[in-house]
């Protein structure tokens, strides 16, 4: 892999950090390094041909296929767990509390859970979605979706009140090209909100290649609240809440790689599930006193822009 030159986000020299992993979920293939700025601490990967290391098993395992008529209780369980998660997630920061409804976009809108919830809630729901499954998905629940990415989407600039980046930011090579575009889409007044994982969370240290909210190389780019700080200072935007949040799923499926090296949907997977439920109230007392596992930041663009 090429040793990448300057910081995306804010330009300043990168060092080679020891964090190396390799594609633990699509390919097998790496080791990749990350490497971090020294000034605003994001952590940095370089690769090319990047669309090599999205295959069908990379969307299928992160959006929640409707249930087959002959799914097992197992997988019932998980389901309603998953939902009752996921309704627990988006009514705390960084989703909540919204202004008064009006009109969203979800970049890298998956398919479409958080839509659905903003929807349920009286905002009229937009997405863009590189995956056409899961574009299809999203639309299935109400949300008119952009099948591309924010280089190629249709809208007016100052088009939305609420622009979102939930786990996809850190997959977008020039991540300040992106929040630019977002910042142009947003109208006067607007919030944008980042959800990614934290790359200077506890946990990776303990966990080390096996973390799974490090997924590389999918994940090029690595924020912390500190490089979210600066992304705020460069967009011009106002900072109204930077902090961390935590997820089970990174505590079970980095045990899940512990376990199975990679990937390995099976019993190994299942056992990752009950040990990371087992293990989940002192790792989330842990991220309370260190920070959780996910870095978040909710931005104003100001009213007057002239
Ligand atoms: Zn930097």
């Amino acid at each position: 892999m090429p040793a990448p030159a300057h910081c995306p986000l804010c330009g300043a020299p990168l060092r080679a950090t020891r964090v190396s992993a390799p594609d633990r979920l699509v390919t097998g293939e790496g080791p990749f390094r990350v490497w971090e700025c020294r000034a605003c601490e994001l952590g940095h990967v370089s690769v090319e041909e990047l669309d090599r290391y999205y295959g069908g098993a990379y969307f299928e395992s992160f959006y929640e296929h409707e249930l087959a008529p002959d799914a097992g209780v197992l997988v019932r369980l998980r389901s309603a767990y998953r939902a009752r998660a996921a309704r627990r997630r988006f009514s705390r920061a960084p989703f909540a509390p919204v202004g008064p409804p009006g009109r969203v976009l979800d970049v890298g809108c998956g398919g479409g859970a958080l839509l659905a919830h903003y929807r349920a809630l009286g905002w009229q729901p937009f997405g863009i979605e590189v995956s056409e499954a899961a574009a299809a998905a999203a639309r299935a629940q109400g949300a008119t979706v952009h099948l591309g990415t924010l280089a190629d989407q249709p809208w007016e600039p100052a088009n939305f009140d609420l622009v979102v980046f939930s786990h996809s930011l850190e997959h977008i090579p020039e991540p300040l090209t992106a929040l630019r575009g977002a910042c142009e889409l947003l109208a006067p007044g607007g919030t944008l909100v980042i959800l990614a994982p934290n790359w200077r969370c506890w946990q990776r240290f303990v966990l080390r290649s096996f973390w799974f909210p490090l997924d590389l190389p999918r994940h090029v780019n690595h924020f912390s609240p500190r490089a979210l700080a600066v992304a705020a200072r460069r967009l011009g935007l106002e900072t109204q809440a930077i902090g961390t949040s935590s997820t089970i799923i990174a505590v079970s499926y980095s045990l899940h790689y512990l376990i199975a090296r990679r990937w390995t949907p099976g019993w190994r997977l299942w056992l990752a599930y009950a040990l990371g439920l087992a293990l989940y109230p002192p790792v989330l007392a842990l991220d309370r006193l260190l920070g959780g596992d996910a870095c978040y930041a909710i931005l104003r663009r100001a009213v007057n822009t002239l």
